[in-house]
């Protein structure tokens, strides 16, 4: 954290916490439920200034500490009470090199806002809000601060896979250095921020923008490149390259294993909202990509994480007549961002909680015409902490649906471990990875983000960038090699 400058706010503690949490404006729910455009539309100068004079500038601020890429939040937000907000955005640059990513997606519920000490008495600080604020306004005025980058070490380094992990890395080993090349097996960059998360939430020209700020800063990308197949990992160190991270992520979906999931109308979440968001089936005759018409049809989707939400949102905006969420645990135990729930509600999905889908029924033609669903109740809490489901006998019921959407969770992408045989995984094919290096058992190879820890979130994906890029600078610099085990 910077050195404390002396505060350039003009209020007392009393009265920055008698101003209340500014609320970010947002588009009309009847209105977005129908279109792209994007949902929050962010605070204008005068609700940032005045978000940000509630800032109580801790002496030792717990938000950077519960900040997994460690913003310096009361720098960053003291000079947006001094108006300098270009110097804001260069501030969280210094740690963060997708702010207008982050500012938009993070659950900082769970993280920076989670720990504000205002959480005492009033609502927290809008750290996020202002975030996405400094970097839009640095954006819009066309004058990104990039950081300096060193001189040239004349090493090179191989990231594989695009997603906020690869590109947190790849922002950080430029800057010290080094030759980047990002590999990418999809044709565009970004991983789930692009295939996943819809544009009504994350606009792509977002992610572009902040693509082409490492590009700028020297990062080359390569996409259509699938490691493990166009390319193997030793091949990459016989082209040269001196490590290698290894950031594929958790696409593969997981189903439910249940009767009748083979029925048409029957979709995993990844594979619905890439042929929506990445493949365009959402600009439909202009893209021809082919997808369920869920026009004027009943819709669910199944899960309780923010994948659950994203999908179900979208068959609102693709013309879906009734939008279900079917979660089998209570709305309180829902790993999706609160904000994210809210809205959904807002635009009109219908919760069905402690429901669980224990068959998917079809007609003699092999469509979904109904999920057969068992009502659920809470027991003891289960390894993740959260009380387990149990079904309520007799509760069985039928939901009539012409499509579903499996949103139960994701496992390890495999390609890259099945072709590499000296890289150790543990269960479900994730790698293994020392949490503090993220070296892997394979010398020269680092790992991290979802492929290490299964599927977690954006801002905890960065720092396990962020780490990875001071493990690979220490070993290409000294040579050290101590393997995970
Ligand atoms: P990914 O983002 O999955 O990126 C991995 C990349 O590697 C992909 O581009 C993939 O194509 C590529 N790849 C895979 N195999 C290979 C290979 N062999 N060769 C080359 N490239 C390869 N988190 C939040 O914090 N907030 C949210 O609101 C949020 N919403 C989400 C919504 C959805 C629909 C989903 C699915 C996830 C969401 N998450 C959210 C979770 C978050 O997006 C992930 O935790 C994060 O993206 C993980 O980053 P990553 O870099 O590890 O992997």
């Amino acid at each position: 954290m910077s050195p404390r400058t002396p505060s350039r706010n003009p209020l007392k503690p009393k009265e920055r916490m008698a101003i209340p949490r500014q609320e970010m404006p947002q588009a009309d729910p009847h209105e977005r439920a129908h279109n792209y455009e994007e949902v929050n539309l962010g605070f204008e100068l005068d609700l940032a200034k005045q978000e940000a004079l509630r800032c109580l500038e801790c002496a030792s601020p717990k938000c950077t500490q519960g900040c997994p890429v460690g913003v310096d939040v009361r720098a960053f937000v003291d000079l947006v009470v001094a108006g300098d907000y270009l110097g804001a955005a260069a501030k969280i640059r210094e740690a963060n090199v997708l702010p207008a990513v982050t500012g938009r997606v993070c659950p900082q519920e769970h993280a920076c806002e989670g720990v504000c000490i205002l959480n005492a008495k009033v609502p927290p600080l809008a750290i996020g809000h202002l975030e996405r604020f400094v970097a839009d306004y640095e954006r819009k005025s066309n004058s990104i601060g990039l950081p300096p980058i060193a001189p040239s070490t004349g090493k090179k380094v191989a990231i594989v896979g695009s997603g906020p992990a690869g590109l947190a890395c790849a922002g950080d080993l430029i800057q010290k250095g080094h030759a980047v090349t990002v590999f990418e097996a999809l044709h565009e960059i970004g991983g789930v921020l692009v295939y996943g998360i819809p544009a009504f939430r994350l606009p792509r020209d977002i992610v572009r923008n902040e693509v082409d700020n490492l590009r700028k800063m020297g990062v080359v990308f390569e996409t259509n490149v699938v490691v493990g197949k166009t390319v193997t990992v030793d091949e990459l160190f016989a082209e040269g390259f001196g490590a290698v991270f290894v950031a594929t992520g958790a696409g593969l979906p997981n189903f439910l294993g249940v009767p009748g999931e083979h029925l048409n109308g029957v979709y995993s979440a990844n594979e619905w909202l890439t042929r929506v968001n990445l493949m365009n089936a959402r600009s439909f005759p202009e893209y021809d990509e082919p997808t369920f018409d869920c026009r004027g049809k009943d819709v669910a989707v199944v899960g309780g994480g923010n994948t659950a939400l994203d999908g179900i949102r979208t068959s609102l905006r693709l013309g879906a007549r009734k939008a279900y969420l079917i979660y089998r645990r209570s709305e309180k135990e829902m790993p999706a961002r609160v904000e994210e729930v809210r809205h959904a509600k807002e635009e009109g999905v219908e919760l069905h909680m402690l429901t669980n889908p224990v068959e998917f029924l079809g007609d003699d033609k092999g469509n979904l015409v109904a999920a057969r669903c068992v009502k659920m109740t809470l027991g003891e809490p289960d390894a993740s902490g959260r009380r387990r489901p149990i079904p309520l006998p007799g509760s069985q019921y039928d939901i009539p649906l012409s499509m579903v959407v499996i949103a139960a969770g994701t496992s390890a992408n495999p390609i890259v471990q099945s072709t590499t045989p000296d890289l150790k995984t543990r269960e479900k094919g994730y790698i293994v990875a020392d949490p503090e290096s993220l070296k892997t058992s394979k010398p020269g190879v680092f790992a991290g983000g979802d492929i290490v820890t299964g599927g977690a979130t954006v801002i905890l994906a960065m720092g396990a960038g962020r780490k990875a890029a001071q493990g690979i600078h220490e070993y290409l610099t000294t040579g050290d090699w101590e393997p995970a085990n």
